[in-house]
């Protein structure tokens, strides 16, 4: 369907803990319009945060906006590309994304572009982040994000399980606030 996420799934969900990440500034440093030969550098931290998780047994997804395809700047493969080249990235380091999905839309897209519309996926809409834990049996999740939007999207989610949480990509404090994350929601269970 035109106006859903595009989701490619690595691996089944299938732990009680979940944690959705932002891309682009959240996991790795964002470059407009990213193509797959642009350098994908972690932000400081993800990679100490992802594997904490994933060695904890927390399964990894992330939630994009990727509105440049609809403004005809990339494509969706560049996209799905780039998304294999981190999760490579990701192997190297012994962890994985079970789940990467993203939003191609942009309600202000090129004209004639078939991702031009306005969807119900595109954060700070819920439906990006509820594709994805609609196939996670977790009891457990957060959404970690950089930009207000990101917080908003997880607070609209119409679950009781997710929880959000802001980080400061300039300051990055992923790995701290991932291991606060789990230690309160360890201790809840
Ligand atoms: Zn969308």
């Amino acid at each position: 369907m035109i106006n859903n996420p595009i989701i490619r799934t690595y691996a089944p969900l299938k732990s009680k803990y979940l944690a959705i990440f932002d891309r682009d500034d959240t996991v790795i440093l964002d470059i407009p319009a990213r193509k797959p030969s642009d350098e994908i550098v972690w932000t400081t931290g993800a990679i100490q945060a992802l594997s904490y998780l994933y060695n904890n047994g927390v399964d990894l997804a992330i939630a994009s906006n990727q509105g440049s395809i609809a403004r005809n700047q990339i494509t969706v493969e560049d996209v799905l590309e780039t998304n294999n080249l981190i999760q490579d990235m990701a192997a190297e380091h012994g962890f994985g994304f079970s789940t990467i999905a993203f939003c191609p839309h942009h309600p202000d897209g090129a004209l004639g572009n078939i991702y031009a519309i306005r969807c119900q996926c595109r954060k700070p809409e819920a439906g990006l982040i509820t594709a994805i834990i609609e196939h996670s049996p977790a009891l457990k999740i957060v959404f970690f994000g950089d930009k207000q939007t990101d917080i908003l999207a997880a607070k609209v989610v119409p679950h009781q399980r997710v929880t959000s949480v802001l980080i400061d990509s300039k300051v990055q404090d992923l790995l701290s606030k991932a291991v606060d994350w789990l230690a309160e929601v360890g201790r809840e269970s």
